[in-house]
């Protein structure tokens, strides 16, 4: 696990100009004049899910690097597998890209505009004698493709013309074959030491529609035949992918080096995969907790999803500022959840309003306060930016502090109200309490009190002290709200490590749903997506879509520097 440094330094860093082994190639092709001066960048997803987290580092990443050196970085979908790709996805990706603060040209690419241009490429390849059809089925093909210690066999129709390879690849283009009766496979060298090399398949037969081509095509290229030739075709200079395509560079380059190129040839270079605590980032499983209705869509506010964390609240400028805190590597390795969480936290604990919620309510009668009276006391909405103005929050003889912040019987150094105690109400009086009702089970349903009318500012004018403040709202004009608290989505800090299925470590009650919550008058203005601070309660975020329902973002306090300390 690497070492951190805390988010301060980090805010330093990026102040200095920013280095690493992307950053420290890019300016040495820049000095050497490598790309006449150009920097272009791809965010490629596929469009067969939603995005996550992760992504989210690979976006920021390719496109804060054409940001960085007054370059483009495109948003290109690599549409090569009809079977799984809908437009849904690819609005869903578009409108993620764009909310986390990065917009591509003007143009969004997709890998299936260039399957006639790659369709030539593979002709010409042909009649370089460097590609042929190969008629093996795809469990002999593998046996033949040998192991890293056993080499692999040429398939008996390796050795094809070039006459009968073409007529066989129009024909599988035109739709003459079943699903995998044919490839077309790049002839290179089956005993080559990397595997990718040992004749790799170049298109497939599916006579699938695709959802941008419908039927004109009964042929898809693979993922290495695409991907290498939609960043030539493009004129991408550095193409960056995760740790995993190591292997696939050296077929990368092999058949650009093979095909006349519209741009000088772009590089490709890999860096390690963004893997956060206690969530996944693999789609195929995000999909799964979909499909089983563990969490209600990609959307869920509990899902670690670019969606999923925008429900919950999450800044997608805290989202950048910790991709860039991390920085790229070339090793792979987990972070701590609870560093992205600081992130969140830092930026809310900035810009977030100040609001009071009362969770779980229990009501204070103040005995002594006339009944019917509103009385307008003023709070501010941010402690330490006053251009953020006031609020009037209303006073009543009824209101709701938060239920445990009562206790009849209070162990030692509990400092919050208990009968005979004085206690502050945040913006308000002090009070007593004097008494408590009790229901038929001996639960404290009322608690009943005195206020000091002296104390409206928060201070007693004899100077005597309270030992704590605790929030609370009028129960005569508070607003309900549904609130939701959020704790891991798996248990399990590396869920899915060994050989274990990450969601058998899927918390159950990663979701606590509060029906009853109260919350203070001007809450019923606050917009939709929009987060505040619920004082001494943590950053809730309002529903996008549901009014007067909020999700918990982060709590208040920072388990990260707690992490820390622990570790040290
Ligand atoms: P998954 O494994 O979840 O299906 P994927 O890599 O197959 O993800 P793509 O749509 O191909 O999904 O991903 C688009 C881009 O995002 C790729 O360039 C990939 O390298 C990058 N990417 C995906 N996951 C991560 C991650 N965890 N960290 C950093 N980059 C990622
Ligand atoms: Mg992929």
């Amino acid at each position: 696990m690497s070492n951190d440094s805390t988010n301060e330094e980090s805010a330093e860093a990026e102040t200095a100009e920013a280095s690493d082994f992307l950053r420290d190639q890019i300016r040495a092709d820049l000095a050497a004049g490598t790309y006449g001066g150009r920097v272009k960048t791809r965010f490629p997803p596929e469009p067969n899910g939603y995005l996550h987290i992760g992504h989210a580092m690979s976006i920021c990443l390719n496109f804060g690097l054409a940001q960085e050196f007054g370059g483009e970085c495109n948003l290109r979908f690599d549409d090569t597998n009809p079977e799984a790709e809908s437009e849904e996805f690819v609005r869903a990706i578009v409108e993620d890209v764009e909310w986390l603060g990065f917009e591509s040209s003007d143009t969004i690419y997709y890998a299936s505009d260039y399957f006639d241009q790659m369709y030539s490429w593979a002709e010409d390849l042909i009649n370089k004698g460097l590609a042929y059809v190969d008629d093996l089925d795809s469990e002999t093909m593998s046996e033949m493709r040998g192991g890293f210690t056993t080499p692999g066999q040429n398939s008996p129709f390796r050795e094809r013309s070039i006459e009968e390879n073409l007529d066989l690849f129009r024909r599988m283009k035109a739709g003459e074959f079943a699903d995998g009766e044919r490839v077309l496979r790049a002839k290179i060298d089956m005993n080559h030491e990397n595997m990718q090399m040992r004749d790799p398949v170049m298109y497939r037969i599916r006579n699938t529609p695709h959802h941008r081509t419908g039927d004109t095509w009964a042929i898809y290229p693979n993922y290495d035949w695409a991907h290498g030739q939609e960043d030539a075709i493009e004129g991408v200079t550095h193409s960056i992918c995760t740790l995993e395509f190591d292997n696939n560079r050296e077929l990368y380059d092999w058949y650009q080096n093979n095909i006349d190129l519209p741009f000088e040839k772009p590089n490709q270079y890999e860096f390690a995969r963004l893997n956060l605590t206690h969530i996944v980032t693999s789609k195929r499983k995000l999909a799964q907790l979909v499909a089983d209705g563990v969490v209600n869509g990609w959307d869920d506010a509990a899902m670690p999803t670019i969606r999923g964390v925008r429900r919950r609240g999450y800044p997608a400028s805290a989202i950048r500022a910790f991709c860039s805190h991390i920085g790229v590597a070339k090793t792979n390795s987990v972070r701590e959840i609870e560093l992205l969480e600081s992130f969140v936290r830092d930026e809310l604990n900035a810009t977030a309003l100040r609001r009071s919620g009362v969770l779980r309510p229990l009501k204070v009668v103040i005995d002594n306060y006339p009944e019917g009276q509103v009385e307008m006391l003023t709070a501010a909405n941010h402690p330490n930016d006053e251009s953020l103005g006031v609020r009037d929050v209303p006073f009543t003889r009824e209101i709701y502090i938060e239920r445990e912040d009562f206790e009849e019987d209070p162990p030692p150094k509990y400092y919050r109200l208990t009968v005979g105690r004085e206690v502050r109400l945040r913006y308000g009086y002090f009070i007593t309490a004097t008494d408590v009702v009790k229901d038929a089970e001996g639960n404290v349903v009322e608690v009943r009190a005195t206020y000091d009318p002296e104390t409206s500012g928060g201070q007693a004018p004899d100077g005597r002290k309270v030992k704590s403040t605790i929030h609370w709202v009028s129960a005569s004009e508070a607003v309900d709200a549904t609130v939701v608290l959020y704790d891991r989505l798996f248990t399990d800090e590396h869920p899915g490590s060994g050989d274990t299925d990450p969601l058998d470590s899927l918390n159950a009650d990663a979701k606590e749903v509060l029906e009853g919550a109260k919350l203070e008058p001007s809450m019923a203005k606050i917009a939709a997506g929009e987060v505040v601070q619920f004082e001494r309660l943590g950053y809730f975020a309002h529903d996008l879509d549901q009014p007067m329902l909020f999700h918990r973002t982060v709590g208040l306090r920072d388990e990260w520097a707690r992490l820390q300390k622990r570790k040290k």
